[in-house]
């Protein structure tokens, strides 16, 4: 019997069997995933991944080989304004630094950060069962069967769901979620520009929704761009002649001569928030307990906490002898994140409502409130480290970057 059976192979799922496993060597952890053995080389995307994170990915010993690929956001510009306007009023700049040296995050290429993982995983001996979809379990009072769509059957102590925001494992464990849809779409995509970014991340404020250029190493930057899902489908099917020149005018052309580059991908926007992270023997983590609005950049890094969290709580309650799996010890995990996401989730749900839209007295009072935050710095710095992750209360310990 497996202790520990992890779910979906995606960052968060690679990431909570190498935060266990590292700790606690003696235990037998495993990971399914339903895409085939080179699937994630083709991500062609990237993420924000904040100081935190990167805190608990060097304790795994990945940080070293991801952060030639990572660049680090050195200063962010947020303006409001209509994709039309000539000039984009800046409204707010951050100092990207939240002491010396040290940005709050960096940019890095999905496929650095799952091929590290991944590296870390054959490392410590956990085992990634490729090509095949959890279908169905059932839970006894000492073990979970899980079924794999190949017919097998893999019994574990404690089964961990990291499949993801449509979630099929918390459909099955008949817990329900608070969601609704947005209506709009992120476009991913990659550009190339003449001049050099700096390490300057840019969010616009467009009536559509954000519109956010993310640098990336030589002279390439990745874009978040927030349509209505029909505008967005059809931009995303559009020519490359018809992309780039909707692309212009919303990019601008402070950095030179623009070309999209690699894949373009529209990625529906909603809130979904698990109304439990839990149940005997069953947890939730990263996209399965929360999918929000990418905004502000911290889904991912949210599951990340998620992996910080539930992994000190199942090695701390097995060095005690405790069961790893019983529903009393998952619950501290759950009371643990709680709080967090339901607090991001409405960040970001307020702030999505608040500026994706064109009415002008709201378009007013958001610019006052933005104008405010750009005069104190305090409040700024403020804000800073809540993005960093470094200054939340109760912080787990890998995300000080200490070991379990
Ligand atoms: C447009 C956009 C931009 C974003 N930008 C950022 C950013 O800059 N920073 C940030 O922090 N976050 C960002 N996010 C959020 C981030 O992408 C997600 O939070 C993250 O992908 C969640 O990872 P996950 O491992 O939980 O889920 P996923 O990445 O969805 O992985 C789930 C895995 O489970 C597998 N799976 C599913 N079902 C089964 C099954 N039945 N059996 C076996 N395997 C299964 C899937 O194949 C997949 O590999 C963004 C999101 C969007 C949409």
């Amino acid at each position: 019997m497996l202790d520990m059976l992890v779910v979906g192979g995606g960052y968060v799922g690679l990431a909570a069997a190498v935060a266990v496993k590292q700790a606690a060597p003696h235990l037998d952890v495993q990971v399914v995933e339903s895409a085939p053995e080179e699937a994630w080389k083709k991500d062609a995307r990237a993420s924000a991944i904040i100081v935190a994170a990167s805190k608990m990915l060097d304790v795994f010993g990945v940080w070293d080989e991801i952060r030639p690929e990572a660049e680090p956001i050195t200063r962010m510009i947020v303006t409001d304004s209509r994709a039309s306007d000539p000039v984009r009023p800046v409204f707010l700049t951050f100092d990207g630094d939240i002491e010396e040296g040290q940005p709050f995050a960096h940019m890095v290429p999905n496929v650095a950060m799952v091929g590290a993982l991944r590296g870390a995983c054959e490392r410590l001996g956990i085992t990634i069962r490729h090509g095949l979809s959890a279908t169905d379990f059932k839970t006894g009072d000492a073990s979970v069967a899980l079924s794999l769509s190949d017919g097998s059957v893999l019994e574990t102590r404690l089964l961990v769901a990291c499949d993801g925001v449509r979630s099929k494992l918390r459909d099955m464990a008949g817990i329900k979620t608070v969601s609704w849809d947005y209506g709009q779409s992120g476009i991913v995509t990659t550009v190339e520009h003449e001049r050099p970014h700096n390490g300057c991340a840019e969010e616009h404020f467009l009536p559509a929704g954000p519109f956010a250029i993310l640098p990336l190493k030589n002279n390439r930057s990745s874009l978040v761009w927030t349509e209505r899902t029909p505008d967005a489908d059809r931009l995303v099917a559009s020519d490359d002649l018809i992309f780039e020149e909707e692309l212009e005018r919303r990019f601008g052309h402070k950095l030179g001569a623009l070309r999209a580059v690699g894949n373009r991908r529209a990625f529906p926007l909603g809130l979904t928030l698990a109304r439990s992270f839990v149940a005997p023997r069953f947890a939730l983590a990263g996209d399965a307990a929360h999918g929000i609005h990418p905004i502000s950049g911290q889904g991912l890094n949210l599951g990340f906490k998620d992996v910080a969290a539930l992994a000190e709580t199942v090695v701390e309650a097995d060095r005690l002898g405790l069961d790893i799996g019983s529903i009393n010890i998952l619950e501290r995990y759950q009371t643990w994140r709680r709080f967090d996401t339901f607090r991001m989730g409405v960040t970001t749900d307020v702030l999505n409502r608040l500026f994706s839209n064109d009415v002008g007295p709201v378009r007013i009072a958001r610019d006052f409130g933005l104008g405010i935050v750009d005069r104190l710095p305090g409040l700024k710095s403020y804000f800073i480290g809540q993005a960093a992750g470094t200054t939340a209360k109760g912080n787990p310990r890998l995300l000080a970057g200490q070991t379990i």
